[in-house]
């Protein structure tokens, strides 16, 4: 029976929270000194879509089992048992409110320590998020109820290594596609750790275990690790060039306080390995180490680097891990078992004890903020975890972000740069091919696939030359747009307004936000015209490519041609063993493996990236071409690019042609400047969905409201239709905000409050502080 009593429903004031607390409680990993008190009260993050905390009142029997950071049940609305968690000891109760009672403690270990809970805090407050989402997204999905069980504890690290015969072996595994896939992995990669055959490849430990049971691998185990070491002899010890010596120095120097860093350094200067070794220093100092990466799918060697250095000292957290597997990480992690966390995005709460070095590698990666749940930017809260945990954080790029940049300049970070790679290889050479020369005269037709004669040529001449070749396009499918022969009409989602793709190869018309289809034949809507395709995709440029190449061995890697991490392992591995000669792609291309046979990276049209309604489109772009242009000469033979565009004097494609990345960041920081956009001022987005009519309303209603906010530097952008103007059959408008500081920001927030309590016409809002996509 659901008990109808007044919800404790009060609207947390800022810093309350931290008056609250209990005495003692300072002292860290000690958090039940409330469990002493009669009637305890207990501030309450409740995990639903609601801003604020809430007071409850813990009955005597279950009192001496509270403690901070753990998961209640509380009676929440009209639900007898919603999820809670447990983030304050408030001392007095609020005024007018009848209290309800804690119905149960759920963990018997609280699974948040008082510092993950200070950055939840704060993200709650500057992301303007609900507190108690935030603390669910924390926690690896699965955990159950008593705080999970024992995790199965690893103590060897298993090495793999293909055995010899096993490359003439391969044509004798026939149609067991796993087992082909892994094994020419290995073949690729030589010895590794397990830990990256299943990164690499989450579902292969079958096709693993048939493989040795063939003969066709060794496994081994080496029992490593004493408490706090370094694996000697599991990686190359070289001397540290002499860049790379200072930069541990100066890092290593600010130990046991907060500081931040920008390690600013090409792709193969080397930053990696002054990860690595910062972080040996900090184990032998008995401390723990976060490192964020983008993407471990894509690049499933680092970590295999970090675990071939640290052993079972490792704990991974990635989205191609199981629940099961992520949540026995996580607890290693939590019970101090392992102390170096790697991992995504949402790892940036991973319970990392005693944490002294938190490392964002490609800190300008755009998948560090979240968009979808919870919007926060794990760089940005990485940063905070630090200052928070006396830790020193290291942010590492080649193409630092401007935000970054800026915090550098303005003497926050430290700037500490990689100038040249570490064998002072060349980085490759880059050339600019003018597609309006190629199109523009005489109304000629667009090449085919968009391959112009001089990518032509150096394709043939890379390929004959038994070299290997990228080819870039940030475009999926045959067609981008289908148009009318006869009215011009372009064929458009019905419940999205963004035009339908042809993919060839399915046969159909495709929405790539709903994932609606069309038949590819079906006549246009408006007039019953034939409908005819322009705008080249990766399907077209593999199509061309084969074309010109018949005897040439041609792939694609893109989220149509492969599916799952698998997949594009074995992609990425066969590629690796030069089976392939040309690679068509997505960004998937960009990333991942260190390929010693390219010589050739083609980008197949520069301008697709920049062309998007976004203030950083140029910075985006300036961003990719450097990492494609990067994955060339990597080997013995030096590299080339080839970046065909229709804007070749545009300072993104103009930059990258020189890798002048200083030339580009001084002209598009005093852009930026002159627009007032950031990291000259902050951002903020009212994202409004809705009915056509209601999402208009809703909108309006919030830029009434701001209005008597703004001035004093804050500017409102809209009321408007997103770019992207229908998802779903769901109606998008956006309010922007732009002002100098985020204290500004939270004031037309304060101001907004009344509207996004009850939004008007049915919709929804979401706010997003320094949003990331404009679309
Ligand atoms: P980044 O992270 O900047 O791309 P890495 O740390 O991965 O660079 O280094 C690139 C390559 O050079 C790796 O294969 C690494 O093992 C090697 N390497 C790194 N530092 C040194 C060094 N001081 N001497 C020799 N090789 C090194
Ligand atoms: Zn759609």
């Amino acid at each position: 029976m659901v008990r109808r009593r007044k919800r404790g429903r009060q609207s947390r004031e800022r810093g309350a929270a931290r008056r609250a607390r209990p005495p003692g409680e300072g002292r860290r990993e000690r958090w039940s000194a409330a469990a002493t008190l009669a009637a305890v009260l207990v501030e309450v993050a409740v995990a639903a879509a609601v801003r604020g905390t809430y007071t409850y009142r813990v009955p005597g029997a279950i009192a001496p089992e509270v403690s901070l950071g753990q998961r209640v049940a509380v009676p929440f609305g009209r639900s007898a048992r919603a999820t809670g968690y447990v983030v304050g000891f408030p001392t007095s109760p609020p005024r007018g409110v009848e209290l309800r009672d804690v119905v149960e403690v759920l963990d018997a270990f609280p699974p948040f320590t008082q510092r993950l809970i200070e950055l939840i805090r704060w993200a709650e407050d500057y992301y303007l998020v609900p507190p108690g989402e935030l603390l669910r997204a924390a926690l690896p999905p699965g955990l159950n109820a008593r705080g999970g069980a024992a995790a199965p504890r690893r103590r060897a690290v298993e090495w793999v290594a293909p055995a010899s015969g096993a490359a003439e072996a391969l044509p004798s595994l026939g149609r067991a596609r796993a087992q082909r896939a892994v094994l020419e992995y290995l073949l690729a990669r030589g010895r590794i750790p397990v830990e990256e055959l299943r990164t690499a490849f989450p579902h292969g430990r079958p096709a693993l275990v048939a493989l040795a049971r063939r003969g066709l691998v060794a496994l081994a185990e080496e029992i490593p690790v004493a408490s706090a070491g370094v694996l000697e002899g599991a990686a190359p010890a070289h001397a540290l060039t002499p860049a790379q010596a200072e930069a541990l120095a100066a890092v290593t120097a600010a130990f046991g306080s907060f500081s931040t860093f920008l390690l600013h350094g090409v792709t193969g200067s080397g930053k990696t390995e002054v990860y690595l070794r910062t972080i040996a220093r900090a184990r032998e100092a008995g401390k723990g180490a976060l490192v964020l990466v983008p993407e471990i799918a894509l690049t499933p060697q680092l970590s295999g680097r970090f675990r071939a250095r640290f052993g079972d000292d490792v704990a991974l957290l990635h989205s191609g891990l199981s629940p099961r597997e992520r949540h026995a990480e996580w607890l290693r992690l939590r019970r101090g078992e392992a102390r170096i966390c790697v991992g995504v995005r949402s790892a940036v709460f991973a319970p990392v004890q005693d944490l002294a070095v938190l490392v964002v590698d490609e800190e300008h990666d755009g998948s560090f903020k979240q968009e979808d749940g919870p919007p926060y930017h794990a760089r940005d809260l990485a940063v905070v975890r630090g200052k928070i945990e006396d830790a020193v954080v290291i942010l590492g790029s080649a193409t630092p972000s401007l935000e970054t940049l800026d915090n550098a300049r303005r003497g926050r970070y430290r700037k500490l740069e990689l100038p040249s790679r570490v064998d002072d290889r060349p980085l490759p050479a880059v050339e600019i091919v003018d597609l309006r020369r190629i199109r523009g005269a005489g109304g000629r037709r667009a090449p085919p696939g968009l391959l112009s004669p001089r990518l032509a040529d150096a394709l043939g001449e890379t390929v004959a030359a038994g070299q290997q070749a990228i080819l870039f396009l940030n475009r999926r499918g045959y067609q981008t747009v289908m148009i009318c022969e006869s009215c011009g009409a372009e064929a458009r989602c019905t419940e999205c307004s963004v035009s339908l793709t042809h993919h060839a190869r399915r046969g159909v018309l495709l929405c790539h936000y709903c994932g609606r289809t069309e038949p590819v034949g079906a006549p246009c809507a408006a007039c019953g015209g034939v409908r005819n395709g322009v705008g080249v995709g990766t399907e077209q440029v593999e199509e061309a490519v084969r074309d010109l190449l018949p005897r040439g061995r041609v792939e694609r890697l893109d989220r149509d041609a492969v599916s799952g991490a698998d997949e594009t392992a074995g992609l990425l591995a066969r590629f690796a063993r030069r089976e392939v000669d040309v690679l068509v792609g997505t960004q998937m291309v960009t990333k991942g493996h260190d390929f010693p046979g390219v010589t050739l990276v083609g980008v197949v049209l520069a301008d697709t990236a920049l062309a998007l309604p976004d203030f950083r489109a140029a910075e985006r772009t300036f961003q990719l071409l450097t990492q494609v242009a990067g994955r060339a000469g990597r080997g013995a033979e030096a590299g080339r690019v080839l970046v065909q565009t229709f804007n070749p004097t545009t300072p993104a494609v103009a930059c990258a042609l020189s890798h002048d990345y200083a030339a580009f960041a001084e002209g598009e920081m005093a852009r930026r400047e002159g627009l007032g956009y950031p990291p000259f001022g902050r951002m903020m987005a009212a994202r409004v969905e809705g009915s056509e009519a209601g999402a208009r309303r809703c909108a309006e209603e919030l830029a009434r409201a701001a209005r008597p906010a703004l001035g004093d530097g804050v500017a409102m952008i809209g009321p408007a239709p997103a770019a992207i103007e229908r998802i779903r059959g769901r109606t998008r408008w956006h309010v922007l905000f732009r002002a100098p500081t985020a204290a500004a920001l939270r004031g037309v927030h304060r101001a907004l409050g009344a509207v996004a309590r009850r939004p008007p016409g049915g919709a929804t809002i979401r706010f997003d502080m320094d949003p990331y996509s404009m679309l």
